[in-house]
C-alpha cells in the first residue's frame, strides 16, 4: 500500500515509537517515500509515526526543496544539553491549516545514526534545532499543540474538535478501523525491526 500522512487524531501520533534494531531495504525505501512525500506536501520534517510507522525515525530539510539544504535521515535519535529559548510559529504535516506559537531551546545536541549505521553527532541551532525538536516530539507521541501555552491553544481547540469530528465519522462510517484495530496492525512493525 503505498505511504500516506496520517491526520490527527489518528492514535499512532500518540505512540511513542520503538527504537530500531536493523536496517533493510524495505526501510531504505520507506525512508526515500517519506522524503518524497514530505516534499510533496511542502512540509521541512516527517516523522515515521505521521505515516503510521511507530519507529524512532525521521526525515527533515529545512530548505524544503529536494534539491537544496541539507536532507537528515535520524535514526534512533536523542537530543541533549538543550540551551537558550525561542518562541516562533509551528505547523504540522498531520495538522494541516493550523498553526501556533511554540517555546523550545535555542540549540541542542543530537545523537542518532543514519540508514548505514554511521553515528551523528552534531548540535544545532535555529530553525533547524526546532525541526529536530518538532520531529523528535513525534516520535515520543508529542504535538506542537502540547507545547503551546493555554491560552493560545484556545485558538486551536475549534479546528482540533472539528478533525476529531471528521475522524470519529469516518471510523464509524467503516473507513477507517477503530483505534484498538490501529494501535494491533502496528505490531508487524516491532516484529520486524525491533
Ligand atoms: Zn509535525
Amino acid at each position: 500500500m503505498p505511504l500516506s500522512i496520517i491526520q490527527y487524531p489518528h492514535p499512532t501520533l500518540r505512540v511513542r515509537s520503538k527504537p530500531i534494531r536493523r536496517v533493510d531495504q524495505e526501510l531504505r525505501d520507506l525512508v526515500a517515500q517519506m522524503l518524497e512525500l514530505m516534499y510533496q506536501a511542502e512540509g521541512v520534517g516527517l516523522a515515521a509515526n505521521q505515516v503510521n510507522v511507530p519507529l524512532r525515525l525521521f526525515v527533515a530539510n529545512p530548505s524544503g526543496q529536494p534539491d537544496e539544504g541539507e536532507e537528515l535521515v535520524l535514526i534512533n535519535p536523542e537530543l541533549e544539553r538543550p540551551k537558550g529559548n525561542e518562541t516562533s510559529q509551528e505547523g504540522c504535516l498531520s495538522l494541516p491549516g493550523l498553526y501556533g506559537q511554540v517555546k523550545r531551546p535555542k540549540s541542542v545536541r543530537v545523537s542518532a545514526y543514519d540508514l548505514s549505521g554511521n553515528p551523528i553527532e552534531r548540535v544545532v541551532d535555529g530553525f533547524l534545532a526546532r525541526v529536530i525538536q518538532h520531529e523528535n516530539d513525534h516520535i515520543n507521541g508529542v504535538l506542537f499543540f502540547d507545547r503551546m501555552s493555554n491560552e493560545s491553544r484556545r485558538d486551536l481547540d475549534e479546528r482540533l474538535a472539528e478533525m476529531e469530528t471528521v475522524f470519529r465519522s469516518k471510523q464509524n462510517a467503516g473507513g477507517i478501523s477503530e483505534d484498538a484495530q490501529l494501535i494491533a496492525d502496528l505490531d508487524s512493525w516491532y516484529d520486524k525491526y525491533c
